[in-house]
């Protein structure tokens, strides 16, 4: 209710697909029988000969918190698109942030998971997807069987019990081999996958062929994958929502327009003159806030009603500032202060917290960070920074397609900013290979476009 802008509406199909998974988490998930038989086949280092009922993907939560809710969100589809129980690593606050998406059971993983390094699996591990089929542990068999429903043959006798699914920015060529559907169709035999990606994968899930009918059903508008997804899986615990509303009653509710202004930088950089430039250019010529006069000028007199509301202080709007410095808010803050606007509306720029450094493994350091994802969700217009997934969290989740800021060095002849393709998410690493050669991963289907604020990588338009 806090959103002027409702969103999307999910398809009917994506509804009772997610009504069916509910079932299966419930069905499958920590505390049943069928659990307690999946870590004993777990244990006994092989898949079941037939297929099983169950079967299982565990998503590593690792870097920052967008980072994490991208990947929990990859890590969801794609076990909803392969029937498999979705289970998170619940480290790194990922047990702390978050309700439960699914009543009746839990999604996160257990304590005394038998594989009991999971956490530190990487390059070296044996049971690497990429590794063991390019040591032909693993090949793939004929194209013909079916993919995710579990029914195809095995390409070799005895299939191992899990693997791991490296797709980390170091990921091989091997391990990008996940994104193709032969192999698709051969991990649909493994019983258990680890996957490691602080990615948002689903660009690649929609580049294969097999899940591509099932993905136009579920999202009939592409630009809205984790808009729908987001909004299913991340509803803030009650210690974040306390953090939410008392922010949003305080600082956003009475305003006309709430604008949101995500500044991602880092505790080495120094304030930047440029990037502050950069941000008040964007705000004012692309109509998100009202220019402000000179120092000495007086505001325009009242001859419109609106100009009379307005210095009635009937209309008003609120900015919400995110950023590990207050030095950019401040500015901004006194900007709006020591000079009058245009338009004689009031702006009212404030900021939650200054945290300075990015910080791992603190509770109340992460609770603020996604309060702070959330509180700019709940804004009209959104101005995020370039590549950060900060940023893309807030923006799906509020439905709103971003104006960007350039990250890092600002360079004086680029636009300020500019209003990106959709509300997706960029996925940094994505795969550089079609499957049968090396081809413009950008170029394959329509909706799969490079990101403009990384050109290597890809997003659903
Ligand atoms: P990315 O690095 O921009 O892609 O975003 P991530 O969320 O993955 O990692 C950045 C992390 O730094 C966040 O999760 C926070 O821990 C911290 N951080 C960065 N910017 C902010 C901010 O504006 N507010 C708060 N509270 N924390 C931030």
């Amino acid at each position: 209710m806090y959103r002027r802008n409702a969103g999307r509406q999910p398809s009917e199909h994506l509804v009772s697909k997610l009504r069916s998974h509910e079932d299966l988490q419930r069905r499958c998930g920590p505390g049943t029988a069928a659990y307690s038989a999946a870590l004993e086949q777990l244990k006994s280092g092989k898949s079941p000969a037939a297929s099983p009922e169950c079967r299982y993907l565990v998503s590593i939560s690792y870097r920052g918190l967008g980072n994490r809710i991208l990947a929990a969100a990859s890590g969801f589809l794609y076990a909803l698109l392969t029937g498999r129980v979705h289970l998170v690593d619940p480290s790194n606050q990922m047990d702390d942030l978050f309700c439960e998406p699914f009543t009746g059971t839990t999604w996160l993983l257990p304590p005394g998971f038998p594989l009991v390094d999971y956490q530190s699996f990487y390059l070296h591990t044996a049971q690497r997807y990429g590794k063991m089929r390019e040591n032909r542990v693993l090949r793939p068999e004929s194209p013909d069987a079916p993919v995710s429903g579990g029914q195809a043959t095995a390409a070799v006798a005895v299939l191992p019990a899990f693997a791991y699914i490296h797709l980390d920015y170091n990921q091989t060529d091997y391990d990008q081999l996940f994104f193709c559907d032969e192999d698709q169709r051969l991990l649909s035999n493994i019983q258990w996958l680890v996957v490691r990606t602080d990615s948002y994968i689903v660009p690649g899930l929609f580049l294969v062929k097999a899940f591509q009918d099932e993905l136009a059903e579920l999202f009939p508008e592409r630009d809205a994958v984790f808009h729908h997804l987001g909004r299913y899986l991340f509803h803030p615990t009650n210690h974040v929502w306390g953090l939410v509303t008392r922010y949003y009653r305080g600082h956003l509710a009475w305003a006309r327009r709430r604008v949101g202004i995500q500044v991602r930088v880092s505790s080495w950089e120094s304030e930047s003159p440029e990037l502050l430039k950069t941000i008040t250019t964007c705000t004012q010529e692309e109509g998100l806030l009202p220019r402000v006069l000179g120092k000495d000028q007086e505001p325009p007199a009242v001859t419109t009603t609106a100009a009379a509301a307005a210095r009635r202080g009937l209309t008003s709007i609120a900015v919400v500032v995110t950023s590990l410095k207050s030095w950019y808010y401040e500015k901004m803050k006194g900007m709006y202060w020591e000079q009058a606007t245009a338009t004689g509306e009031v702006v009212v720029v404030d900021q939650p917290s200054h945290e300075e450094h990015q910080l791992y493994g603190v509770k109340a350091h992460d609770r603020k960070a996604w309060a702070e994802m959330y509180l700019l969700s709940l804004t009209d217009m959104i101005v995020t920074t370039g590549t950060s997934t900060f940023g893309y969290v807030a923006q799906g989740l509020g439905g709103l397609t971003p104006w960007v800021l350039p990250r890092g060095e600002v360079n004086g002849t680029a636009p300020p900013c500019r209003r990106d393709m959709s509300m997706e998410p960029c996925f940094h690493v994505a795969p550089l290979y079609d499957c049968k050669r090396w081809e413009d991963a950008g170029k394959i289907v329509p909706h799969v476009r490079h990101c403009d604020d990384m050109p290597a990588g890809l997003k659903l338009v």
